[in-house]
């Protein structure tokens, strides 16, 4: 919707405000693609006329910070078995090396046309599959972006496409590794092409749906002395600088034996950290890796089904937030795509490890769900049910088994302790009606068109 659209109002029978309130009766009123008014405690007899009744608990979107849509293809070929984070990773590769631009097309419009019907309103595509089988530039060197950003546009959903820098294949004590086999898909030869390509994506026109970040894959993947253009470039254009800091215990070592350093120190040095970077799998972390990331405000992602499916490790979430680092989440693997979960379990994952409870309120969680996740993804406007805010916001059912029951008192707590992504029922994006009581309205068959794209993709599907 653009901003001149027509007025709408709704008015929600339970609704989370800014300072984590839950009010009853909002009335929330918008003009084109953002909110005019939120208003409290409005009886249903002093509605405008036209007003859309929302009933359950009403959310701001939810910004899925970290996502690789085609990881989607992998969801049940992997979880099961031993196997480790390495493991999974040339799994990942197998669909990596299948994909081309349209097929990501249609399997990316699909995994966020999933998303939506979760309830996210903005995601955050960490995107380093760049170029053709080989490393073959394609006649459009952004031609896999451009998939991605029409991806979203398709399934009605926001996106930030954070591109990865993705130069080496590995990291050890004696130095960065050469990229070999799948990853030449990834790679841009040094981060000065690189910087050539992001500018050329960012520098657009991008559509409205769209705003551009950058990404330093990891410490594995872009050696020390490449840094600094990636860094660079996203202070130059202010925009949200991404990276995996610490997934695997192996990658610090193999950090410490090349550079003697953690990772979060040699990016802290490099001037990687800060306000505007986002720490993805903040997980192996060393009391002074923590003071770093806090002092500098650098924003921590997590993403623990993954990291749990991966068996990464649980990392130090009110650690992080007590040292100054705002969290977000995000689905990275799509084992799940359910925000509600991973917010949640940043809670219940600090419990299991310390056995004690009451770390984060639910309010915290919801806000790394929905304002902290939209701002790290560089739309500060978004994620609020607030005046001059976009027009962005989620209906949950009350009535569903797992709801049923709640009250005003207990409504935010059940919603992010309880609810899932399927009691999600109407999603509104830019004032516009993208989701309407659970059924996509872009995109009508959602299960058909993961299940078509993910045959596509994944060879061993189709067999069964
Ligand atoms: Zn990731």
């Amino acid at each position: 919707m653009t901003p001149d659209g027509p007025p709408r109002a709704w008015h929600a029978a339970l609704a989370l405000l800014p300072g984590g309130e839950i009010r009853a009766g909002v009335l929330i009123e918008a003009a084109g693609d953002r909110f005019t008014r939120v208003t409290p405690g409005v009886p249903a007899a002093d509605l405008p006329p036209g007003t859309a009744a929302l009933p359950g608990v009403v959310l701001p979107g939810l910004a899925n910070a970290h996502s690789h849509a085609f990881h989607r293809a992998l969801r049940g070929l992997t979880q099961a078995g031993r196997g480790t984070f390495w493991t999974w990773r040339e799994r990942m590769y197998q669909v990596a090396a299948a994909l081309t631009p349209d097929s990501y097309l249609a399997l990316a419009t699909a995994v966020y046309a999933e998303m939506a019907l979760a309830g996210i309103t903005c995601v955050g595509e960490f995107h380093y599959l760049h170029h053709g089988p080989g490393g073959t530039r394609y006649a459009d060197p952004n031609a896999m972006s451009a998939a991605l950003i029409a991806a979203a546009g398709a399934a009605g959903v926001r996106i930030t496409l954070l591109d990865a820098c993705y130069l080496s294949g590995g990291l050890d004590a004696a130095g960065p590794q050469p990229l070999t086999g799948p990853q030449l898909r990834f790679g841009d030869g040094d981060a000065h092409a690189w910087a050539q390509r992001a500018e050329a994506l960012a520098s657009g026109p991008l559509p409205g749906h769209a705003r551009a970040g950058a990404a330093i894959h990891s410490v594995r993947a872009v050696p020390a002395g490449q840094l600094e253009p990636v860094i660079g470039w996203a202070r130059g254009r202010a925009a949200p600088l991404h990276l995996h800091l610490s997934e695997q215990v192996a990658e610090n070592q193999a950090c410490l034996a090349a550079y003697g350093v953690t990772p979060a120190q040699l990016l802290y040095d490099a001037g990687a950290l800060g306000p505007r970077a986002t720490a993805v799998h903040a997980t192996h972390l060393t009391g002074r890796d923590i003071e770093l990331l806090g002092t500098s405000s650098t924003v921590a992602c997590l993403c623990p089904t993954t990291e749990a499916d991966l068996a990464d490790g649980i990392g130090p979430a009110s650690a992080l937030a007590y040292a100054g680092c705002p969290l977000t989440v995000g689905s990275d693997s799509q084992a799940v795509v359910d925000l509600l979960e991973e917010a949640r379990r940043i809670e219940l994952g600090e419990r299991l490890a310390t056995q004690r409870r009451g770390h984060f309120t639910a309010a915290a969680l919801a806000r790394a769900a929905t304002a902290d996740g939209h701002a790290s993804l560089g739309w500060p406007e978004a994620g609020q049910l607030a005046a001059g805010a976009l027009a962005d916001l989620v209906a949950v059912r009350a009535d569903s088994p797992r709801l049923a029951g709640l009250t005003a008192a207990s409504a935010l707590a059940a919603t992010v302790f309880a609810a899932t992504a399927a009691d999600v029922r109407d999603v509104v994006i830019g004032g516009r009606d993208v989701v309407r009581d659970g059924r996509h309205l872009l995109i009508g068959d959602v299960p058909g068109a993961l299940s078509a794209a993910i045959g596509a993709v994944a060879p061993e599907r189709k067999r069964s």
